[in-house]
């Protein structure tokens, strides 16, 4: 167990021994839309807050994160199960974020000038606004990350922010809140409420909110955008996916598999952009199995002295187990030692399932990677793009001609070449999907869009008494028009 969920508190376990860490109140519906208030109020000012002083409290929430370091990793390691290392790793990459947004914030939303075109008296220019309240939900498979940094995004924007944690790893967020209260002194621009389902979907639907920021599952992800689209509430989705890494002939066989292997099974592939399956062109395809097979069985999972850690929740952990048991019926499965005790899945490779098995057709998001063959580049955009999801997908090879055609024909937010997950690492890159992996961006400067209105501003250089379009200029302005649009146009 790593949550039990009664009327009004959460009991967080560590899945890995299942001891209890923590209790938290549930936040109640009440309690939710007085926080709401708070930071509607909060925004009256903050909204229009100068870029340097959004700046100053994001640096000290980032240097007051460095401080804390330790007590992060020790809290996201005993929430989700994690190795030290994956622990340190998620620390590492939400300050890189959280740094490039303060940096990046004026390029970003700074004033923007634009061509005023044939209206040369016009002066004209564009302004990204704070939208509000922002909303922001998030998953248990990196509690910081995917917390850190819509939450930095937002502020920077101008938002103010009511923040739900996943029920499963709340207490990396108490710890975040308790880092930004003694940072900032600040506490009504951000907030955090804690529970379930329930009092997620009561911060999207609330009038309050101004946009939903949210990172989680397809299903999940398809209920918010049914409660924002009547609404018209903006709403970013960043949600599951089933990422292909396609393997070309002259590929350099132990880069290809070290990628795949550490692409498919690091945070025990509870990652969004984890490498699920794996296609090989026919000539290299054998030797891939093998080598595959081989190295998979190097490496270890479980509690002491191993690569790959726990499962951090539950349902996860049946889903993943069920997958692999059908896949036992439908394809060759190989797996470094069996599933025993604990929440352990050890390293498994399926070998080209049949399309209709459970793991081709679901998200596994466990250390589980499929491969099949394909015959011609056609055949492995297709496959590629069979699922639906479109998060991110990786190409390996030599002929960069052949993968950028290939990567461009590839329906995906994100290709990398030679290379997997280490993108997401890369805080100027805007990170979001295709199709059934959501819509919007976050990171880059995108990512401080996504929280911002668009306003277009115009005025005049030169002011007359009136304009030539304007009523009372008679035959002269038709005459004077239609003469312009033959010269200019035709
Ligand atoms: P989930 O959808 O079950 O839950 C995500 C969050 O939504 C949780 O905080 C949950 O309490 C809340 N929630 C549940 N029902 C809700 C509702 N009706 N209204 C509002 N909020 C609600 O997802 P999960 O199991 O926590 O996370 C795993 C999923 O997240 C996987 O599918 C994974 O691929 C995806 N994910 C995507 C990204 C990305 O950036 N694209 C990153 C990490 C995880």
């Amino acid at each position: 167990m790593s949550v039990r969920i009664s009327n009004d508190v959460l009991q967080v376990f560590n899945p890995v021994n299942q001891e209890e860490l923590s209790t938290l109140p549930i936040t109640s519906l009440q309690e939710l839309n007085e926080k709401l208030h708070i930071a509607k109020t909060a925004a009256e000012n903050y909204n229009f807050s100068s870029f340097f002083r959004r700046q100053k409290l994001l640096s000290q929430f980032r240097r007051e994160i460095v401080k804390n370091m330790d007590a992060f990793v020790e809290t996201i390691c005993k929430e989700t199960g994690k190795k030290e290392a994956e622990g340190l790793m998620e620390v590492f990459i939400s300050l890189e974020h959280l740094r490039y947004a303060v940096k990046n914030l004026y390029e970003a939303l700074g004033p923007q000038k634009r061509r005023s075109g044939l209206l040369l008296t016009k002066k004209a220019w564009v302004e990204y606004e704070a939208m509000g309240v922002a909303g922001i939900i998030s998953p248990w498979n990196y509690p910081l990350i995917l917390t850190v940094s819509p939450l930095a995004e937002a502020l920077l924007a101008g938002n103010t922010v009511v923040l739900k944690p996943s029920e499963q790893t709340p207490l990396t967020t108490e710890l975040l809140k308790k880092v930004w209260d003694k940072a900032t002194g600040m506490g009504d621009l951000f907030q955090v409420v804690y529970g379930a389902g329930e009092v997620g979907s009561a911060l999207v639907s609330s009038s309050l909110t101004d946009v939903i920021c949210f990172t989680g599952s397809t299903a999940v992800g398809r209920k918010i955008a049914e409660v924002c689209a009547p609404m018209f509430k903006p709403v970013i989705l960043e949600l599951g996916g089933k990422d292909p890494m396609i393997v070309l002939e002259d590929a350099s066989l132990k880069r290809t598999v070290q990628a795949a292997i550490w692409g498919g099974m690091s945070n025990a592939g509870q990652t969004c952009i984890s490498v699920e399956r794996i296609y090989a062109h026919e000539n290299i395809y054998s030797q891939l199995v093998e080598n595959m097979s081989a190295s998979l069985k190097k490496v270890k999972c479980g509690v002491e002295d191993s690569e790959v850690g726990s499962i951090s929740v539950e349902v996860s952990l049946e889903k993943i187990k069920n997958q692999i048991k059908d896949a036992e019926s439908k394809g060759e499965v190989i797996q470094n030692g069996a599933i025993t005790e604990g929440w352990f899945i050890p390293p498994t490779l399926v070998i080209n399932p049949s399309p209709d098995s459970k793991i081709m057709q679901e998200e596994t998001f466990g250390p589980v990677i499929t491969i099949h063959p394909f015959k011609t580049d056609e055949e492995a955009v297709k496959l590629a793009n069979g699922t639906g999801y479109g998060l991110s997908a990786s190409i390996f090879g030599k002929n960069r001609k052949r993968i950028r055609k290939l990567s461009r024909r590839i329906q995906a937010g994100a290709v990398s070449v030679n290379d997997v997950l280490t993108h997401y690492g890369i805080a100027d890159l805007p990170f979001g999907g295709y199709g059934l992996s959501g819509i919007g961006k976050v990171h880059g400067k995108e990512g401080l869009r996504a929280f911002s209105r668009q306003k277009a501003y115009m005025l005049n250089r030169v002011q007359f008494g009136s304009e030539i379009w304007w009523y009372g200029q008679g035959d002269f302005f038709r005459g004077a028009l239609r003469k312009f649009i033959k010269i200019f146009y035709a």
